[in-house]
C-alpha cells in the first residue's frame, strides 16, 4: 500500500548538525517514520537523542567537525557501528555569515564555503561509496536554501554555497541514479531557528519577510519532516535531481 512506501523501519539514517533547529526536526521526523539515526554533531545532541530514544528508535552520537575534510571517511565507518549499515545521508549542517560583499573577508568565505559546500559534497562521495558497496543503493538529501535561487544581500559565501548544493545534488544523482542512489535537496524558506535569530529580531526586516511569504509565517522544522521522510524513503524512488522548496509559498511571489 502507499502509506508504507513511506515507511522507515529497519532503514539508517545519518543526520548532519541535528542537535537543534532543522537537524533536530529532521531527525525525529526519520525516527517518527521508523528509521535509526546517526547524529554527526560537534556539540552534544542530548535533546534529539532523548526524542529519538523515546520512539523506541536508536541514536548514534558521533562528535566531528563538519570542516574538517579529514574526518568525513571515518563518519561513515563510525556510522556502520550503529546497524552495520547507512541507508540515508542529510547533509543539513550549514552556517551563515553576514556582511556586505565588499568588505567580506577571505575567512567568511572559506568558512561557509568550506563546510556548506565543498564538505556535503565529500561526506555523500563517503556515503555513496558505502551504498555501493552495500549493493542497496540509498537516498541522500542536501539541505539548500531559497539562496540557491536568488542572490540574497550582505550573505555572498551562503549563496555560493548553497547555489552549490543545488548544483551538486544534479550532478551526483546523473552518476549515481544507476547504483539506485537518489540525490535530492530540500529548500526551505525562512525558518525560525538560531540561523534567522538575526533576521527575526530585526524588526523592519522581520515584518518585510513575513509580508512576502504568501503562508504568512515563519515555518518550522516539523514543516520539514513530510518532505523529508519522503525522499529518503522508496515513496521518492524515481525523483532524482530535484532540489523541493519548502517555503510557505515565497519563490512562488
Ligand atoms: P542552526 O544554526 O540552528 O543549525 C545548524 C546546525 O549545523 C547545528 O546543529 C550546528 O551545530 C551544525 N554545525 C555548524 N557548524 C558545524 C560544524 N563545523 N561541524 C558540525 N556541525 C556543525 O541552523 P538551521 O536553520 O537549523 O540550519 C540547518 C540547515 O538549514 C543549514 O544548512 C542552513 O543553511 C539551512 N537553512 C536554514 C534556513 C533557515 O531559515 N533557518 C533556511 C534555508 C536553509
Amino acid at each position: 500500500m502507499i502509506l508504507n512506501t513511506f515507511q522507515l523501519a529497519g532503514r539508517t539514517a545519518v543526520v548532519t548538525g541535528c542537535n537543534t533547529g532543522l537537524g533536530q526536526g529532521i531527525a525525529l521526523a526519520l525516527a517518527q517514520a521508523g528509521a535509526d539515526i546517526v547524529g554527526v554533531n560537534q556539540s552534544a545532541p542530548t535533546q534529539t537523542m532523548a526524542q529519538v530514544q523515546a520512539l523506541g528508535r536508536k541514536f548514534l552520537d558521533v562528535r566531528k567537525n563538519l570542516s574538517d575534510t579529514s574526518a568525513l571517511p571515518g563518519i561513515v565507518q563510525e556510522a556502520l557501528t550503529l546497524t552495520g549499515h547507512i541507508d540515508i545521508l542529510v547533509n543539513n549542517a550549514g552556517i551563515i555569515r553576514r556582511a556586505d560583499a565588499i568588505n567580506f573577508s577571505e575567512s567568511d568565505w572559506d568558512d561557509v564555503v568550506n563546510l556548506n559546500l565543498k564538505n556535503v559534497f565529500f561526506l555523500a562521495q563517503a556515503a555513496a561509496r558505502q551504498f555501493i558497496a552495500q549493493g542497496t543503493g540509498g537516498k541522500i538529501v542536501n539541505i539548500a536554501s531559497m539562496l540557491s535561487f536568488q542572490g540574497g544581500v550582505r550573505v555572498p559565501s551562503y549563496t555560493a554555497s548553497k547555489s552549490g548544493v543545488m548544483g551538486i545534488t544534479r550532478a551526483l544523482s546523473n552518476e549515481w541514479a544507476k547504483h539506485g542512489i537518489n540525490v535530492n535537496a530540500i529548500a526551505p524558506g525562512y525558518m525560525a531557528t538560531n540561523n534567522t535569530a538575526a533576521l527575526q529580531a530585526a524588526p523592519v526586516r522581520n515584518a518585510a519577510i513575513l509580508d512576502r511569504i504568501p503562508a504568512g509565517r515563519w515555518g518550522t522544522p516539523a514543516d520539514l519532516a513530510g518532505p523529508v521522510v519522503f525522499l529518503a524513503s522508496a515513496a521518492s524512488d524515481y525523483v532524482n535531481g530535484y532540489t523541493v522548496a519548502v517555503d510557505g509559498g515565497w519563490l512562488a511571489r
